[in-house]
């Protein structure tokens, strides 16, 4: 798309124009279960998460960086629970995301690949209408339910999140950096890794890191989705290209509008930012702010963000009932060298099953609620299903892998959560129980070191002790070796691995690929 037609377009989405560019027979109430409207004397708390992309477990203040400043999501977590091992279910955005909306390991629902590792444009599939996403489970309960922000779990209609729960919905479908201008889309470049033109992709992979390096509006074109489940059917529209510069100031206002607007009726707030994941853009406010560089003015950004709904919901008068969860959907992208976070001390970060690419800086604030502590027992966005529907007073059955953290939460007990899964993709590559972390594979991030490697002894570590990966400690402790390896056991037996949902693109661009 040239530059004339994006200005184009810009301009006539300056005015708040919405497209219906679908609208279902299947109404968007036919998957509610119609439960009263909330009363104003609703007990029940609102529950917001607020949900980084790609923002490492050493980019806060509160876990530890010296130069980038974030004192609205410090505060949150100084007056509430600082969760120092909490997870993801995967080191890549879409399965992270599918494991936090469901409460499923991405295994099991086949929201993962093997050879395709997130979703792209064009998706014809994305989250099946059998899984059951913490938004449907809210909404079933009589919430008001909102999404600012990106999805990354298909982008064809019958995917998108209000057909999954969510009554509104703006935000990219997919990641901000898979619309690229005068560059291979997609389905060419699986097909230069097809049909073995490797020259051809290295080039194509080479300009795309300069154009990281130097984010300009002009290479790339992301959409802005806007969508309403209403009593008629479902209302969609898109913005394209949108100005990534806006993307966190808009989720923000709106976020803040909904809060507004929702205050005589629980409600169920999900914010996953496209920010800090590459390009990065922030609005001019923001820019050259931080010591940090573009990477620290961005994650200012987002924290400026989570104050403002603080702010919102201490405005709402409804502070002190609700729950607010901060956390990130995966480690930070190592790739982008300067325009990436870092993971502290944790070893490596994003696509690896080190301890960098799925432990995610964790934060739950409640007040009056939840008391001001430093958590380390173990806990996972998987989780989250579970325990928000414990305090709602709903069913968390379909959360097959989740467990309830709220007695943790309201300090009563602690996590019931001990082991921890470290699947790549189908594969299980490491396992985590109590402090011990056993490695069964190890293997840098796509194109980066460490090589792949099977270990037919496998590697334990002990994270309380050595939190950064560097001593195999699997000969000093050989029952801790044995006692894993049957716990391992019986975790696979009961876990169904589902086919890889993701994969099915890549047969029929298999099939067009042959000679
Ligand atoms: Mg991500």
């Amino acid at each position: 798309m040239g530059g004339k037609f994006r200005k184009a377009l810009v301009g006539a989405f300056l005015l708040p124009v919405i497209v219906a560019v679908t609208s279902g027979c299947d109404t968007a109430s036919s998957k509610s279960n119609a439960q009263a409207e909330g009363s104003n004397k609703d007990s029940r708390p609102n529950v917001v998460i607020l949900f980084a992309d790609d923002l490492g477990y050493g980019d806060l203040g509160s876990f530890g960086h010296p130069y980038i400043r974030t004192p609205r999501i410090d505060s949150l977590a100084a007056e509430g629970q600082r969760w120092t091992d909490f997870y993801v279910a995967a080191p890549v955005c879409s399965p992270s995301r599918a494991a936090l909306l469901t409460g499923r390991l991405p295994v099991r629902s086949g929201l993962y690949g093997n050879s395709i590792r997130v979703y792209f444009p064009g998706e014809p599939g994305g989250l099946p209408q059998g899984e059951t996403t913490l938004a449907e489970a809210l909404k079933s309960q009589g919430y008001a339910t909102a999404m600012f922000g990106k999805w990354h779990l298909g982008d064809a209609p019958h995917a998108l999140p209000t057909r999954h729960g969510f009554d509104e919905w703006e935000g990219v479908p997919y990641s901000n950096d898979m619309n690229w201008v005068d560059e291979p889309d997609f389905d060419a470049l699986v097909k230069m890794s097809l049909t073995g033109d490797t020259a051809q992709r290295a080039a194509a992979y080479a300009r795309r890191a300069a154009k990281y390096a130097n984010p300009l509006a002009a290479h790339f074109e992301a959409p802005l989705f806007f969508s309403k489940a209403t009593p008629d059917g479902f209302v969609d529209g898109v913005e394209q290209p949108t100005d990534q510069t806006q993307l966190t100031q808009r989720a923000t206002e709106s976020a803040v509008d909904f809060i507004r607007r929702s205050a005589d009726r629980p409600f169920f707030l999900y914010m996953p930012y496209s920010m800090p994941h590459t390009p990065l853009f922030r609005s001019d406010e923001f820019v050259d702010r931080s010591l940090g560089g573009r990477y620290g003015d961005v994650v200012e950004e987002i924290d400026w963000s989570v104050g403002a709904i603080h702010d919102a919901l201490a405005e709402a008068g409804v502070l002190e009932n609700t729950l607010v969860v901060f956390t990130s959907d995966n480690g930070p992208w190592l790739f982008m060298r300067e325009e990436g976070g870092v993971s502290g001390l944790l070893r490596d970060g994003k696509g690896t099953t080190f301890e960098g690419g799925v432990r995610v800086p964790t934060v739950f604030y409640w007040p009056g609620t939840i008391a001001a502590e430093v958590v380390s027992d173990i806990g996972s966005a998987m989780d989250l299903f579970s325990t928000v529907m414990a305090l709602v007073g709903g069913d968390a059955q379909s959360a097959t892998d989740g467990v309830d953290l709220s007695s943790r939460l309201l300090g009563q007990g602690v996590s019931p959560r001990v082991e921890m899964p470290y699947y790549r993709g189908g594969t299980l590559y490491a396992y985590r129980k109590g402090p011990w972390k056993l490695h069964f594979i190890t293997e840098g991030a796509y194109g980066l070191p460490p090589k792949r490697q099977e270990h037919d002894s496998p590697q334990l570590y002990h994270l309380h002790r050595d939190p950064a990966e560097r001593l195999n400690v699997a000969s000093q402790h050989p029952e801790v070796v044995a006692d894993m390896l049957a716990t391992v056991a019986a975790h696979k037996a009961r876990v169904s691995v589902a086919p890889p949902l993701f994969d099915a693109r890549l047969a029929a661009l298999m099939t067009q690929a042959k000679p």
